[in-house]
């Protein structure tokens, strides 16, 4: 078996020992003699691991299953750029949108179809390239929640703590960062999250939605797949059954390895060692302001375009893949997630040192 360095941006790489796993009981789970997306989804097998994979969650997490709801809906981060405004804005209302980045922007032409949208902050003038500190945050007056995206994975910025919103609920689009790190559950009213980047396959979208919060949504018609309440009710409808199957041991094997303060401190690390590398001397040059930057994509130019198109094929050459940055921006991206080994980044700056001596 050959694995490559992959350093892509999602769906990205997973840990091989959940691949093995999965592999070795796919025909035949549990002597049951079919696979798991070959049964039921009322089956008590399946009915087992949605529940253990919400449990998983709540416990990585630390939070109160009195408190929280987990959900696994269909329709990608994507479909909750929608599904969030559809429940909780309504022609009267206003949440607030925090915009940095290409994702957040689409998050906000979404919720203004249902209510009116006040943006806090922008970075769009500056392309994106750092997140606001909380004195740079000027809220509407009574928003339903804040939205925010807590990692912008194709610029390659960060939050490095939850905006400071003065009680009003946060909705985060969670989806290159989740369970990358501690987060302080208190302030959220909505966390979302497509598995496929830190914690899964795609196909399955992470829904944490806090019961109180839940109590805000209007009373205007929602048609009922897209009523968070519909879902927290009862399984409704088919789930994407191999992609929570695959969640389930994803979420295992960040309990075994120590769960999210291991893997904080795990991806700083990570971190540390590229932009260090970065910042050596200019023949790399990361794109972001240092404050902002991500702990899960690390963005950087060459000085020229074909300097950059060298290095990414010189890399692949080297089993170093999907580097290539964004379409829409270019230059080189290291997407670094919880599955993402120390050994690749490793590989990586020594690869990054190679080709400097080369080159400079
Ligand atoms: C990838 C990504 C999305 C889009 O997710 P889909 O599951 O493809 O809809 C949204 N937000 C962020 C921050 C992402 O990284």
């Amino acid at each position: 078996m050959k694995r490559v360095h992959n350093f892509s941006a999602g769906p990205a790489t997973l840990p091989v020992e959940v691949l093995q796993k999965v592999q070795k009981e796919l025909p035949d789970y549990r002597g049951k003699g079919a696979s798991i997306i070959e049964m039921s989804h009322r089956s008590p097998e399946y009915t087992e691991i949605n529940d253990q994979a919400a449990e998983r969650l709540l416990k990585i997490l630390g939070a109160d299953s009195d408190q929280w709801e987990v959900l696994f809906l269909q329709g990608g981060a994507s479909a909750q750029f929608m599904m969030t405004p559809h429940n909780f804005l309504t022609a009267t209302r206003t949440a607030d949108y925090i915009d940095t980045g290409a994702w957040s922007a689409k998050a906000i032409k979404e919720a203004k179809l249902f209510g009116n949208v006040h943006v806090p902050y922008s970075s769009k003038e500056q392309q994106y390239n750092r997140v606001p500190d909380n004195s740079e945050l000027s809220f509407s007056d009574e928003p339903v929640y804040v939205h925010f995206t807590s990692n912008n994975t194709i610029f390659g910025t960060q939050f490095s703590s939850e905006p400071e919103t003065g009680g009003i609920p946060l909705v985060c689009d969670a989806s290159s960062d989740f369970l990358s790190r501690p987060v302080d559950l208190d302030k959220y009213g909505l966390i979302y999250a497509g598995a496929q980047k830190n914690v899964g396959p795609a196909g399955v979208t992470v829904v944490l939605i806090r019961k109180d919060f839940v109590g805000k949504q209007h009373s205007e018609a929602i048609p009922t797949i897209l009523n968070y309440k519909t879902h927290i009710q009862k399984l409704f409808n088919t789930p994407p059954v191999f992609a929570v199957y695959m969640v389930n041991y994803v979420l295992e094997w960040i309990l075994e390895k120590g769960g999210l303060s291991y893997f904080s401190s795990f991806n700083e690390k990570k971190a540390d060692l590229l932009y260090d590398e970065l910042d050596k001397d200019d023949f790399y040059r990361g794109t972001v302001e240092k404050e902002s930057r991500s702990k899960m994509n690390v963005t950087f130019r060459l000085h020229t375009e074909d300097l950059e198109a060298a290095f990414l094929k010189e890399a692949a050459q080297n089993d170093l893949v999907n580097l290539k940055g964004h379409r829409s921006v270019g230059g080189v991206r290291a997407s670094i997630y919880n599955a993402c080994s120390m050994e690749s980044v490793e590989a990586l700056v020594g690869f990054m040192q190679e080709f400097r001596k080369k080159n400079n």
